[in-house]
């Protein structure tokens, strides 16, 4: 059973259109409860129109603040983004879980012999690799990530121009391939398929440490083959689905 505490949103701010941050204070006697790595989620209740709703969002910060920071995309449904989108207010507490992961999601950077992983995201599934991404520069470590990211235009891009920043000033640790749905502005045009994946590896190469997938299922179906058909070991692969 998740333990859950009351959290104090101390930040709210439109990041898109569509989403918002939320950043979350953990008090003094909750730090050590809530220590993180990049990578992990945390789980939040609330009780909506009679309904007590129970959603997951995965922590975009990283660690090392006495601060939990959620990217919350609202979809169009009723449930917890559209509260969030419209009603929650700075100063409410929320219920929030201790951080949790699902176990092969390790995004721990490491100092020593530089590593390489790629990442398949769309919309806000980037959160968690944004909190692994400043991780790995505020450790100064070796590691790279390449990430293809899939969104409809650059403004409903979840921290684009932030993460356009980091790509400029430290390349070695990452690169990105935008794939736009409605804007051709980016590295693609369309919705990320095997032809983009397979262009980007004849780039990129295939000898990943890890592949990280975050998305729907369809995402995962497109990817999984197209990865395995280039030779990446499925011991590899590692998925979160979000629905
Ligand atoms: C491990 C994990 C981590 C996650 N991290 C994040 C995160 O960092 N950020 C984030 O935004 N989400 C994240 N999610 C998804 C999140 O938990 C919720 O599923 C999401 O915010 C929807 O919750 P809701 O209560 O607003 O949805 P509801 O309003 O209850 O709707 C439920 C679902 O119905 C669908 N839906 C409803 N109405 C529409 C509509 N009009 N058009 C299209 N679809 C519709 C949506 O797919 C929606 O997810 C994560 C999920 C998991 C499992």
């Amino acid at each position: 059973m998740s333990q859950f505490y009351d959290l104090k949103v101390v930040e709210k701010e439109d990041l898109t259109p569509e989403s918002v941050s939320v950043v979350l204070e953990i008090p003094e006697n909750l730090k050590e409860k809530f220590k993180f790595r990049p990578g992990q989620f945390v789980m939040l209740e609330k009780n909506i129109k009679g309904e007590s709703l129970r959603r997951y969002y995965s922590i975009y910060n990283a660690p090392g603040e006495n601060l939990i920071k959620l990217g919350i995309k609202d979809k169009g449904g009723d449930g917890f983004a559209d509260y969030a989108r419209h009603h929650l207010k700075v100063g409410e507490h929320l219920r929030v879980s201790v951080p949790m992961d699902d176990v092969p999601f390790n995004l721990s950077p490491n100092k020593k012999q530089p590593k390489k992983f790629l990442a398949l995201t769309i919309g806000s599934g980037i959160t968690p690799f944004y909190s692994y991404i400043q991780y790995l520069i505020q450790q100064q470590s070796p590691d790279k990530l390449v990430l293809i990211y899939g969104n409809e235009t650059p403004e409903k891009t979840m921290f684009y121009k932030s993460l356009k920043t980091i790509e400029q000033q430290y390349p070695q640790n990452l690169k990105v391939y935008y794939v736009f749905s409605k804007n051709n502005s980016g590295d693609f045009t369309g919705r990320i398929n095997p032809e983009i994946i397979k262009t980007i590896l004849q780039k990129e190469g295939t000898d990943f440490d890890g592949v990280y997938i975050i998305g729907p299922d369809d995402l995962k179906k497109t990817a999984a083959q197209v990865l395995i058909d280039s030779g990446i070991p499925t011991d590899r692969l590692h998925y979160r689905v979000y629905s």
